[in-house]
């Protein structure tokens, strides 16, 4: 599933590529993906250029010259690719915003879980959809009300995008990992000094992941992730590291909130 650093990947790919373009015409194959009805979308935004995006979390929001938000949702696979009118058609670009100038940028959705449609504001959607602010954004101080007023496991406190948003499965095993806390801590518990390495590990598990533009196998050795066992694994089996860094013994999978979840028992001890 495309988690934060993916989507910031995608977010800079298209302000480096679909800014400032008239829109000329949006083909859409599948009107389920949707949000907002076809006609009010044309009708909408043909003329308009985009001009700014926002990420939140997994959401990415772009805005256009004459103040129209559009929110994209990235679902389990999706993706953006810009082309050039006389190429083909990217496969699975089931929508596509054709510019004046001759590119293309299609929306490429293989699985339909992705969607497209207009909001009235960022603040009002996330307002909405309790939505806490960017895991890159957040403070210091909100991060750690947001996890102590909650009494559960630190780790699907975390998950939950109404404490900080854009933190998923993989993210908050290394996160904790990093932060040397056992998954199972309760989070109302948690000191000072432990909301604080939990604060400091999402950012340089996060801004390292964008560093790498979400290539895991690129990550340092360091990292829990080559433990890992992926859907679409960038490692082969045998080239797995389950050792963990720390040398001493091997990574731990047990269930956390439903969720498969990896530690090191001995670097992530509960108290
Ligand atoms: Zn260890």
């Amino acid at each position: 599933m495309p988690e934060l650093p993916e989507v910031e990947t995608y977010r800079r790919y298209f302000e480096e590529t679909s800014l400032h373009q008239p829109i000329e015409f949006i083909e859409v194959e599948d009107r389920k993906l949707l949000t907002t009805d076809y006609a009010t979308l044309t009708e909408t935004l043909v003329g308009q250029s985009f001009v700014s995006t926002k990420r939140v979390g997994k959401n990415l929001f772009v805005q256009t010259n004459q103040g129209n938000t559009v929110h994209f949702h990235f679902g389990m696979t999706g993706d953006l690719e810009y082309y050039h009118s006389s190429l083909e058609r990217p496969r699975h670009a089931r929508i596509i915003f054709v510019f004046r100038s001759g590119f293309n940028l299609g929306f490429i959705c293989p699985r339909k879980f992705e969607r497209i449609g207009l909001v009235e504001n960022i603040e009002s959607y996330l307002k909405k959809k309790k939505i806490a602010p960017d895991a890159l954004d957040i403070s210091l101080e909100e991060l750690s009300r947001n996890v102590r007023k909650r009494k559960s496991f630190i780790k699907p406190v975390l998950l939950d995008q109404s404490t900080v948003a854009g933190i998923g499965n993989w993210i908050v095993d290394e996160v904790l990992f990093q932060a040397k806390i056992h998954p199972e801590s309760w989070s109302n518990t948690l000191t000072d000094n432990e909301t604080e390495r939990i604060f400091i590990a999402i950012r340089y598990v996060l801004e390292t992941a964008i560093e790498h533009e979400a290539n895991y196998g690129r990550f340092p050795t360091s990292f829990l992730i080559h433990a890992r066992e992926w859907d679409t694994s960038p490692y082969e089996e045998a080239n797995r590291h389950l050792l963990c860094p720390c040398g001493k013994i091997e990574i731990a999978q047990i269930r956390v909130g439903g969720r498969a979840t990896y530690y090191c028992p001995e670097c992530q001890q509960l108290r």
